[in-house]
Order: structure tokens, then sequence, then C-alpha cells
């Protein structure tokens, strides 16, 4: 009988957590190895710019059970290196691990805003300790300033003001959300969050600060000449893959490891890079992309999961991004092609609360965005990833 071929995960995210499980139940022998730098159980990410921050009683998130049967999790052992031509995985405590394939899973951090490094008061949101860290703030501190008007912000936001706190959100860019959403659905993001008692200020960032240890208050300088005063900032202003730990390997590093449409990372036969980390060739739209979004990470894990097992029957990762936030009470969801330039957009009010945003190009729907409006979203989510993906050729050529 064969050794059982041995998988180590690198990340207990919500990728990686997700591949230990899909292994799992693929391949009953497997040995999987899931190591994470943190020392915790692992967790889920959608609660911590919510729930954590907005209910009284401190949910916790963990994915304990979906971790799946007799994995070997290493928790607090942060993998340094990894040796391509020996299938070897080095880790913080000095240990070697000798794996047959690995799942590279190490999801993305909070990009800095170096104007505010060293400043009381300033956080970030990656973990569930950054997470637990600032609701402790927030339960003190009434006036809240968030840097960025991406979802981390939008979401930080909505918890505060759940929390009844003052709420000025600062976007550099002219409108809020601008990488994802298409311009009049920025717009209806930005009016839900003003009726909410938010105070939206876009086309300005911040050019320095300073900190009053007496009133444990922050004075923040922006761009515009303007100063506005907080106890507490939180930054949400995008973030970039985490791939530092494998930067002296020779893993194609382009803003994520550069995969193929079967997710394994280019020039490799056995490593595979799924979730945020992961710049791979997505067949559905013939072009290359890095997609942050939690059903993302669900559906990469499956993918490389399969085509670990069953490697003579490998599947492609055409994924539909498809992401969903709740604010103020209003469950926003989104979903389609990345690229929204050039789309026509149809806006269909069902109530004042209820919208659906449609793209189209050509005649053919891309995408859409809807506020309360599930059943929509369900029925155009399906009708897109139920569409054939166009034709694999330059998938097959392209490494
Ligand atoms: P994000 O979606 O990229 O938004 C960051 C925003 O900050 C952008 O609008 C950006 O504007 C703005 N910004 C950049 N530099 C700035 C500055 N110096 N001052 C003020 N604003 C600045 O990133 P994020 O909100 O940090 O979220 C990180 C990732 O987590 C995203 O991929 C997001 O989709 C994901 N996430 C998802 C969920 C969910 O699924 N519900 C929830 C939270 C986070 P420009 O575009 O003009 O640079």
């Amino acid at each position: 009988m064969h050794a059982a071929a041995t998988t180590v995960i690198v990340g207990a995210s919500v990728a990686g957590v997700r591949a230990a499980a899909a292994l799992r139940h693929n391949d009953p022998h497997h040995r999987i190895i899931l190591v994470d730098g943190e020392n915790e159980e692992p967790y889920d990410k959608p609660p911590l710019s919510k729930a954590v921050l907005s209910h009284t009683d401190l949910p916790s998130p963990h994915l304990t059970d979906h971790i799946g049967q007799n994995i070997d999790y290493r928790k607090g052992t942060p993998a340094v290196a990894v040796d391509t031509a020996a299938s070897t995985l080095s880790l913080g405590d000095g240990s070697v691990i000798r794996y047959d394939n690995a799942i590279l899973a190490t999801g993305s951090a909070p990009r800095h805003l170096s104007v505010l490094d060293g400043i009381p008061g300033v956080h970030y949101l990656r973990t569930f300790a950054d997470a637990a860290a600032l609701r402790n703030t927030l339960l003190h501190r009434p006036r809240v300033i968030v840097v960025g008007g991406g979802f981390i912000g939008a979401e930080v936001a909505s918890s505060a003001r759940e929390r009844g706190l003052d709420v000025i959100i600062i976007e550099a860019g002219p409108r809020m959300a601008a990488r994802v959403l298409p311009e009049p659905v920025s717009h209806a993001l930005a009016s839900l969050h003003v009726r909410h008692g938010v105070t939206v200020r876009c086309g300005t960032t911040v050019l320095g600060a300073t900190y009053d240890p007496g009133r444990r208050e922050l004075e923040l300088a922006l761009a515009d000449g303007d100063t506005i005063v907080g106890d507490v900032v939180v930054v949400g202003i995008g973030t970039t893959p985490c791939t530092d730990w494998a930067a002296d390997s020779v893993l194609p590093i382009r803003n994520g490891f550069a995969c193929g449409p079967d997710l394994r990372v280019n020039g490799t036969s056995n490593v595979y890079a799924i979730g945020d980390v992961a710049r791979w060739f997505n067949p559905r739209y013939g072009d290359e992309m890095r997609v942050e979004h939690w059903t993302n990470a669900r559906e990469h894990a499956a993918v490389a999961a399969h085509n670990i097992v069953h490697p003579h029957a490998p599947r492609h990762a055409s994924t539909v991004p498809f992401v969903w936030s709740d604010q103020h009470g209003t469950r926003i969801q989104h979903v389609g092609d990345p690229d929204l330039t050039a789309v026509d957009i149809d806006a269909v009010e069902l109530s004042h609360s209820t919208r659906v945003f449609t793209y189209s190009r050509g005649g053919t729907t891309v995408g859409a965005t809807g506020f309360n409006a599930q059943g929509a979203l369900a029925k155009i989510r399906k009708q897109l990833v139920d569409q054939r993906a166009p034709s694999l050729d330059r998938a097959n050529t392209h490494h």
C-alpha cells in the first residue's frame, strides 16, 4: 500500500480551513497539515467588521467545526520559506515539513497609512484580536473617524452607528467603494450612510495627525485644508496579498501568487494558491484577477482540493465574483464581472429600501448590485454562473 499523500496548507484563513475540510471530504486518507502564524483557533472573517463590533455580547466566529476530522493544525507557527525544488516548507519554529502538495492561503493584510504610524488610537482590522481591540475602544470612545470608504470602512461605520457613535468617513476617491461599484451605486451607498447619520467626505485624505494625551483625542489634518477631531481612527484603505514570507522562493509573485486556471502556481506542479493571495487566470473572463471576497475563498478551496485528489480530471476556477455586506440594516449584494467600465446600468427601485442595479454589455447581463433584493440577486447570480464560460484556449496556452 502507498503511504498517504501529504498536503500542507499555509494559512488557517477562510480559504485554508475550507481547503482542509474539502481535502478531508475528498480523501479520507490524505495527511493534512494546516499551519498558521496566529495563536488562535481558526475563525471566520465576516463578523469581524460587523457583529464583533456592534453586538453587546462578543460573538465567537470560530471555524473549528468546519476544519474537518483528523487535521494536524499547527497554530503560532508562521511559514517563513518554501523550497519548491525540495518540496519543503519551513516554519518559524525551525521545523521543516516535506509535502506532496502545498496550498498557499495566506490572505491579505491592511495597507498602512504611514502618516498615522505611531499615533495612539489608530486601528486596522484584519484579525480577531484587532476586532476585539477595536470593539473595546468603541465601548468608550464616542467620535469615530473612518479613513477609507470601501467595504471595511462602510461596515465599521455602520457598526459604530449601531452603537450610537458619531462617525465620519474620509474617502480619498471621488465616491465610496469606487473600486467595486459603479457611480450610481456608490451614490446610493453614500446616501444610505448619510440617512443613518454618517458624515461622508469624499475627495480628501489625511495628511497628518497629532494626539493630545490629556484629552485623549486625535486631530487629523486633511488634504482639503480642514482639520477634524476624533477619539478613535479606523483605517481601511485596501489590502496587499501576504506573499513576503515566500519572497526568496522561485514562485512568481505579481500582486499575489500568479496561478493558472486550475490554481496551480505558474511554474510548479504541486503548489496551489487560493483566496485573496491568488492572482489567477479566470477563464470565464479571459483575464487574470485577484478577488478578496469570502465566496471566492470557498470556491477556490474546493477547486484546489479537487485538483489535488483528482489530478487527471482538473477543474478550472471560473468563479463569478460575489460579495455581500450588511450596512445599517440593509443587505448589499454585488455579483458579476469585476470590470464594470463601459456597461449599461439599469436601476429598478422596488421600494425606498429595495433596489436592483443591473449591468449589461451588448445586451448581455454581466453583473448586478442589490439593496435588500436577495431574491433578484440570487436569480441573476445563477444566470451568470450558468452562462457558458468563454473558450479556454487562452487559458490553456497561458503559461
Ligand atoms: P477597498 O475596498 O479597496 O477600499 C478602500 C478605500 O479606501 C478605497 O475606496 C480607496 O480609494 C480608499 N483609500 C485609499 N487610500 C486612502 C487614503 N489615503 N485616504 C482615504 N481613503 C483612501 O479596501 P477595504 O475596505 O480596506 O477592504 C479590504 C478588502 O476586504 C476589500 O477587498 C474588501 O472587498 C474586503 N472586504 C469585504 C467585505 C465583505 O465581503 N463584506 C467586508 C470587508 C472587507 P481609492 O480606490 O481611490 O484608492
